[in-house]
């Protein structure tokens, strides 16, 4: 064996000693939650697909129409040639749903937050971060090499003692979040957080992946509020494929001139851009659809007794990893997939269920899974 496999094996063993080793498992999804897995069908909970918009015909027919008009794939970066017409109009309802002055579509939410955030932040500098914000905030920031204060989740108190402690030795300062946390399903208080990151001069970017769509009407997390960074997903309740940032027309002028995940790859396929401006013109127009995922996540809830969810996502806490897969394996014998979430994606300790609810849940799923949940999992817990 080389030095490389065998590098790899040995990694590859001690996460499977923790029950933290991963395996990709093919999965065909079909329209609303249903998909298959090994021969199995199963009732998903674990799609963020919120709105089931990725298989609506009218997403599908827009994919279709602009793959036809415009081809497969963008050919080159935006700045080049892969600017394809498509891009202002999706670029336009960004803007228009975020009531922000303009928008900048980037390849996925991975690469918005690791190009904003380094675009915006050098070493001079310092982010004030929620200690459970997602991966790619962690990898934006990181990648900036501004000094990086964390502070407790969702806790303004301590946010207000870090400002005031780090703010002045820093040139610039910028307060980052979750706008709604995505293995938690809480939201940031994203008003009181906003003035205080105004009162210390400090630039607020909340992370509305899971908020889109699904939150205010779907107008997301920080609606109603003057967040001059609005980051998020079309992967999500959109249902598509890409990342956006709504803000002001300078600084996203500024993002398409120096975010380096913007300027050094390729245009997203005009499929994917014309599946997201359907699927957003879906949400600005029907506000129903947008309230079902959380209507359907507090019937769930309700059923167990639980505190009412604040968003599609509902998590149910088992500690250990074993134990995790182990209620996974309980739900997907009756024919529901609850993907455990582990380790390093939470907190060593806190390994759980993660429930997230759709537009198109049926009523009775949702409460047997509810009444499964209750005999078979919390009994045991
Ligand atoms: C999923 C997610 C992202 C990444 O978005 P992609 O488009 O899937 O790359 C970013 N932030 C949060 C909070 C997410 O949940």
């Amino acid at each position: 064996m080389t030095t490389l496999d065998q590098f790899a094996t040995d990694k590859l063993a001690r996460l499977e000693a923790g029950a933290l080793r991963r395996r990709l498992r093919p999965t065909a999804r079909a329209a609303g939650a249903v998909l298959e897995r090994d021969g199995q069908r199963l009732i998903s909970f674990s799609c963020n697909d919120y709105l089931n918009l990725s298989t609506h015909p009218a997403v599908i027919d827009a994919a279709i129409d602009a793959a036809r008009r415009h081809g497969a794939g963008a050919g080159a970066s935006r700045l080049v040639t892969g600017d394809h017409p498509l891009y202002r109009a999706l670029e336009a309802r960004l803007a228009a749903l975020k009531q922000t002055e303009d928008a900048v579509v980037f390849g996925s939410g991975f690469l918005a937050n690791t190009g904003i955030i380094p675009a915006l932040m050098t070493r001079h500098d310092a982010i004030f971060v929620d200690e459970l914000a997602h991966a790619c905030i962690w990898a934006g920031a990181r990648l900036s090499g501004a000094a990086l204060h964390v502070f407790r989740h969702n806790d303004l108190a301590h946010l207000a003692e870090l400002l005031a402690a780090h703010r002045q030795a820093a040139r610039h300062a910028m307060v980052v979040t979750d706008g709604v946390f995505s293995m938690d399903g809480d939201l940031a208080p994203v008003g009181e957080m906003l003035a205080l990151a105004n009162a210390h001069d400090a630039w607020l970017m909340t992370d509305d992946a899971h908020g889109i769509g699904v939150i205010n009407e779907g107008r997301g997390s920080a609606h109603g509020h003057d967040v001059p960074l609005q980051m998020g997903t079309l992967s999500k309740a959109v249902g598509s494929y890409g990342g956006y940032l709504c803000a002001s027309h300078v600084v996203c002028e500024l993002i398409r001139n120096r975010a380096r995940s913007f300027v050094y790859t390729t245009g997203l396929p005009p499929a994917v851009v014309g599946a997201s401006i359907a699927a957003l013109d879906l949400i600005a127009t029907d506000p129903a659809m947008c309230a079902a995922p959380l209507a359907h996540a507090r019937r769930f809830c309700a059923a167990l007794g639980l505190p009412p969810a604040e968003s599609p996502i509902v998590p149910l806490l088992l500690g250990t990893a074993e134990r995790a897969l182990a209620a996974q394996a309980v739900l997907e014998a009756a024919g529901f997939l609850v993907a455990a979430i582990r380790p390093p994606t939470v907190p060593e300790g806190t390994a759980r269920l993660r429930f997230a609810f759709t537009a198109c849940h049926a009523p009775d799923d949702i409460d047997r899974l509810a009444q499964l949940v209750h005999d078979r999992i919390l009994v045991t817990a």
